[in-house]
């Protein structure tokens, strides 16, 4: 069995539980309820970042994003005095090696008022092994919603990293029986937004872009990390309303994620595009997807 390790974590909510605590258990049998709004309606949210032989990449802004989603499905603020020291002793388990540290919290048991919450750890040595560095293709689909979904409908949660990951996962089937190996979602109305699991940089004229994050789409931790390292590097990289010819101006494209980081692209729908190998490296090099 490839290497893993399971933590639960109970969370504190005010006026039930006080105390943090957590204990670490065996991955292989099973924990969670099957009365668990977790299971019965993907009702919760959670987030993933990398761990390198022990270090975790770039967790404070995932526990961020983390307490942004939880704000917007009303849950209880996650508390980082009981998630911290949660996330020492699943890393701990874990032990060496490059992993996948995944926290998750739901609404608990239908009912019960109480959020359940564990964390995950696997390996993903075996996705980091993968080249590649001659960049893959992307079909874009329509997402089915205006760019302005998150100020008309909030309630939608577009935006939010909830549990609720099936339509994602069917965008990429999708892909996959058009002969694509990755999505780039576009809105109703014509703006570029993301992919189902990554966020999209286009560089056009020598300046980097991405699509606004109030479009209700992730703001993508790494690609955040990519403009911090771009404007080292002296390169303007900014947030911007982009509609779909964007993706005509621009001369290079990257979809970029925690653990894969910045993936170039070589084609988007019939579009082909310059492998930059230099400028992914960098990308890659820094807290990305430190080696
Ligand atoms: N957008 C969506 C919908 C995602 O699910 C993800 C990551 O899973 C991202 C963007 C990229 O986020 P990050 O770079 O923080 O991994």
């Amino acid at each position: 069995m490839s290497q893993q390790a399971l933590v639960l974590v109970t969370t504190p909510v005010a006026g039930i539980e006080s105390a943090s605590a957590f204990k670490v258990v065996d991955p292989a049998t099973f924990h969670i309820s099957a009365m668990d709004l977790a299971v019965t309606r993907g009702d919760g949210i959670f987030d993933v970042f990398g761990v390198r032989d022990g270090a975790p990449v770039n967790m404070d802004a995932h526990l961020a994003r983390f307490a942004r989603s939880a704000a917007m499905l009303d849950l209880p603020a996650p508390l980082e005095s009981a998630w911290r020291p949660a996330i020492e002793a699943a890393i701990e388990a874990f032990g060496p090696g490059y992993g996948a540290v995944k926290l998750v919290m739901s609404r608990g048991i239908e009912g019960c008022g109480v959020p359940t919450g564990f964390i995950y750890v696997w390996s993903v040595e075996d996705e980091a092994a993968l080249d590649l560095s001659g960049g893959i293709s992307v079909v874009t689909l329509d997402r089915g919603y205006r760019h302005d979904v998150a100020l008309t409908s909030p309630w939608l949660l577009q935006g939010a990293k909830t549990l609720s990951y099936a339509v994602n996962k069917s965008a990429l089937r999708e892909a996959a029986r058009r002969g694509f190996d990755d999505v780039l979602f576009v809105s109703s109305d014509g703006y570029l937004l993301e992919g189902p699991t990554s966020s999209l940089i286009l560089r056009i004229d020598g300046e980097l872009f991405t699509p606004k994050h109030d479009l209700g789409i992730l703001p993508g931790t790494t690609q955040i990390a990519s403009f911090q390292v771009a404007n080292s590097l002296g390169l303007t990289a900014r947030e911007e309303l982009l509609a779909v010819d964007a993706l005509d101006r621009a001369d290079a494209a990257w979809l970029t994620s925690s653990i894969r980081g910045a993936v170039p692209l070589r084609k988007v729908d019939d579009r082909e595009y310059e492998i930059d190998s230099d400028l992914t490296a960098r990308l890659n090099a820094t807290v990305i997807r430190p080696s």
